[in-house]
């Protein structure tokens, strides 16, 4: 069930933009039908699989000894996630740890009933657990005044940055990428068919959308958010990187990319300038954003 009133005309062009950038009124805000747009499990490559909504992002790792959901898109989509994993074949309370790329509603709105579903753990840095925890951020939020709350989540822990976790064969690493929000992450690991082996990214958001009243240079809020964000992107351009998800999937062209590999290029996913493009992307508008409020001082 959808409890959204559209209106498109305000969200059209701003598709990448995250939650909270759209009106100044929380109660005119509407967001894009895409987001709740349910969409077939795609399959990624060996052992990953794309399983959220045609405008939000979520991944489904497996392996014999349990599975990881990376996160869990808006509140209403949550069961139709879960019915992908079983349309794959797989058994949702094998889910053992679900991650969050950050704590806003279009990617951590689905976990809660991920989690009750599952009997996850649900793993992030100690921001965004206690974000997820709360089922909102604090006034460090940069959209904190305008953001939409989403349930609270169960059973939350901290992995401490660069640590990882295993499941089967597959080793899953968490990288703190704050800016967006001050607790968010994003996830790396390898999946491998035969012998080839393919370093997979699942990144943040980076964009700098905040609420009206919130300056990236220097609010005292987060004085750090432009500094945090611009290291996140470094660290993102730097990483090994063969297929790039973005929590919000035309970030780094995914619908295009599996389009291409539907018309017969069997390789259209894997993208190693991905991450560097799509940090580049970040960085020029982190760049045009601080300009805009040097401008208004
Ligand atoms: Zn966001």
């Amino acid at each position: 069930m959808i409890l959204v009133r559209w209106t498109l005309v305000i969200v059209a062009s701003n598709a990448l933009a995250c939650a909270g950038a759209f009106a100044a009124d929380a109660k005119e805000v509407s967001w894009p039908r895409s987001w709740y747009e349910r969409e077939a499990p795609v399959h990624v490559y060996g052992n990953t699989y794309y399983i959220g909504t045609r405008g939000l992002s979520a991944v489904l790792i497996v392996s014999s000894e349990g599975h990881v959901v990376i996160d869990g898109t808006v509140p209403e989509a949550a069961s139709d996630l879960l019915a992908n994993v079983r349309g794959l074949g797989f058994d949702t309370r094998d889910i053992k740890y679900v991650l969050n790329s950050h704590a806003h509603f279009d990617h951590s709105g689905g976990i809660a009933a991920i989690q009750e579903a599952s009997g996850a753990t649900v793993l992030s840095s100690p921001a965004g657990a206690a974000a997820l925890s709360k089922g909102r951020g604090g006034p460090d939020d940069p959209q904190y005044t305008v953001i939409t709350p989403f349930p609270a989540v169960a059973n939350t822990k901290v992995l401490p940055d660069r640590g990882s976790i295993e499941i089967g064969s597959t080793k899953i690493t968490v990288h703190y990428t704050p800016g967006h929000t001050p607790g968010g992450t994003s996830w790396t690991w390898r999946s491998c068919e035969r012998e080839r082996c393919l370093d997979v990214v699942y990144a943040d958001s980076l964009n700098a959308v905040s609420a009206d009243d919130f300056r990236y240079s220097g609010d005292p809020r987060y004085p750090n958010a432009a500094a945090d964000l611009r290291a996140s992107i470094d660290r993102i351009e730097k990483l090994s990187c063969d297929i790039v998800i973005s929590a919000h999937p035309e970030g780094t062209g995914f619908w295009e990319k599996v389009e291409r590999r539907k018309n017969g290029e069997a390789n259209a996913l894997t993208d190693p300038n991905g991450c560097r493009a799509y940090a580049q992307g970040a960085r020029e508008r982190l760049n045009a954003r601080l300009e805009r409020e040097r401008a208004r001082e």
